[in-house]
């Protein structure tokens, strides 16, 4: 009992940087992944306003391999897929709020209709804007062999480094799938780290090579859900959730088998 007292708190209490995950920063009504401009705006304006610890991701993965403890309130923020609007829309208000933030490029979709271009990029470069690698073609890269997988990771990775002056050196896994394998080729391309899109995994908290995400979109201004997002408490939640939903089902297996 005195075990499992000690126990509970570390794994429920103890707040966790939150790692926010954006797509598209425009107003396109119905879709899950575009959060609003003007929402966007209130989101940041929160996390100044509250005095949110707000650092780039890759001094968050430094901290995680440093096994250093974080400043309570810490956020780090992220783009996926390099989409025009996030030049447009997201970085003059990230500059207004001085804030840093790491974009992942899919390398073959630069400069294409609806992308950033790298003149876009190198811009934004100047303004605390890392660029991470979301492989060449987004693939969902359990799906290939060994060698397309190295390939898909080592060849966005050639291509940053070709054209950025601080290529970041996290991965971003398209669709979140990977697998242990996944997770291998990641370190030995050299990769420090690699996020996920879930918030809810079973792997440690602190696997830097599956680090979690929130997912943000426009309803995460309804009912108090930003801040709850955003808290450091809403991976356990989540975990909590998922275990109970877990045991539920459990439950009701061998209610109905009996
Ligand atoms: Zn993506």
């Amino acid at each position: 009992m005195k075990n499992l007292l000690h126990k509970l708190p570390g794994f429920v209490f103890r707040a966790h940087p939150a790692i926010l995950m954006f797509h598209s920063i425009e107003d396109q009504p119905g879709s899950k992944l575009a959060v609003r401009p003007d929402f966007f705006e209130h989101q940041l304006h929160t996390l100044v306003s509250q005095k949110y610890n707000v650092v780039s991701l890759e001094s968050l993965v430094e901290f995680f391999r440093q096994k250093k403890k974080f400043p309570p309130k810490t956020v780090a923020l992220t783009f996926d897929d390099g989409f025009k609007d996030n030049y447009i829309h997201a970085f003059p208000l990230l500059k207004k709020y001085r804030l840093p933030a790491t974009i992942f490029l899919v390398t073959t979709w630069i400069g294409t209709k609806e992308y950033l271009t790298w003149d876009q990029i190198h811009e934004m470069e100047q303004h605390q804007i890392d660029f991470g690698s979301h492989t060449v073609t987004h693939p969902h890269l359990p799906s290939l062999s060994e060698k397309e997988v190295f390939w898909q990771l080592s060849e966005s990775k050639k291509i940053l480094e070709e054209n950025l002056k601080k290529p970041s050196q996290i991965l971003c896994y398209p669709f979140g799938g990977y697998t242990l394998e996944t997770q291998r080729l990641t370190k030995e391309v050299g990769y420090t780290a690699a996020v996920s899109t879930s918030s809810d995994a079973f792997s440690p908290l602190d696997d830097l090579y599956a680090l979690r995400r929130i997912r943000i979109s426009n309803a995460s201004m309804g009912f108090g859900a930003f801040p709850i997002q955003v808290s450091g408490y809403y991976s356990h939640i989540r975990m909590l959730q998922k275990r109970f939903k877990f045991y539920k089902t459990q439950l009701k297996q061998r209610l109905s088998v009996r």
